[in-house]
């Protein structure tokens, strides 16, 4: 892969607990095929190299397309024990972020370095200085969200591509833009460019749009089903590197 080359994330997650915690409820369809699943199979031809940040709740059932995603050189790293909100308490949001990586590195049988919080979110009571050293001390090496506490950071940070002030690295925002425009806005992003996508978007995990009734639900779906389509599309164009991979080629 070129050094220019992105990195392509996915955050392994069940889309009906993160609608959840956010207040809304969804319905599975009858056939569910876990996007985790789907998502290895696109890979397994390719030679593009991607991190998952992997929910530690959801692991276990994961844990086969998991072990060999790794064995194949993909990274895999940590997204928290669950997708709930960060524990308020020092003390606990500690034990959070060192049972969220511990949960992921029982099941894959290797270390994990990275960390990336549920929705990006930074406890509203540390300021981000603290958070970023508490994550530190929980055993990562790296942080990937939308923050840059900057070169005092005790870990190092890659964080989302943004564009137009919009975090265009993402899948969700990807879905609503032609994917020239998202190739061409990230090769032009100074290199490392962080892309992320949902496991949930890849397979059939999600309810059908015709099935959802509030506009709420359905601004939620929309273009949803596009989204395993433009990933394919980028990495083919863009390659794509582990986050891993991307901090030890500017160390
Ligand atoms: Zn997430």
């Amino acid at each position: 892969m070129s050094s220019r080359s992105p990195c392509f994330t996915v955050d392994v997650e069940d889309f009906y607990e993160g609608m959840k915690t956010l207040g809304h409820e969804f319905t599975p369809p009858p056939a569910r095929e876990p996007g985790i699943r789907a998502l290895g199979r696109l890979l397994e031809p390719r030679s593009a190299r991607i991190t998952l940040f992997v929910v530690g709740r959801h692991a276990r059932a994961a844990g086969d397309t998991l072990r060999s995603l790794a064995a194949d050189g993909h990274e895999i790293a940590s997204h928290g024990p669950d997708h709930g909100r960060l524990p308020s308490e020092r003390r606990a949001l500690a034990d959070w972020l060192r049972a969220g990586r511990e949960m992921v590195e029982d099941v894959i049988g290797r270390p994990v370095r990275g960390f990336r919080s549920p929705r990006f979110d930074v406890p509203a009571e540390l300021d981000l200085a603290e958070f970023r050293d508490l994550i530190a001390a929980a055993g990562f090496a790296y942080v990937s969200d939308t923050s840059r506490a900057g070169p005092s950071s005790p870990v190092a940070e890659l964080p989302i591509a943004r564009r137009w002030r919009l975090p265009i690295g993402g899948g969700s925002y990807q879905r609503l833009l032609p994917r020239a425009v998202v190739a061409s806005v990230t090769r032009g992003t100074a290199p490392p460019a962080v892309l992320y996508y949902h496991s949930y978007d890849f397979g059939r995990e999600l309810p059908p749009l015709r099935s959802v009734r509030s506009r709420m639900g359905a601004s939620q779906l929309l273009g949803r089903t596009r989204i395993s389509s433009t990933f394919e599309f980028l990495i083919d164009e863009l390659g794509s590197r582990t986050c891993t991979e991307v901090l030890d080629a500017v160390r």
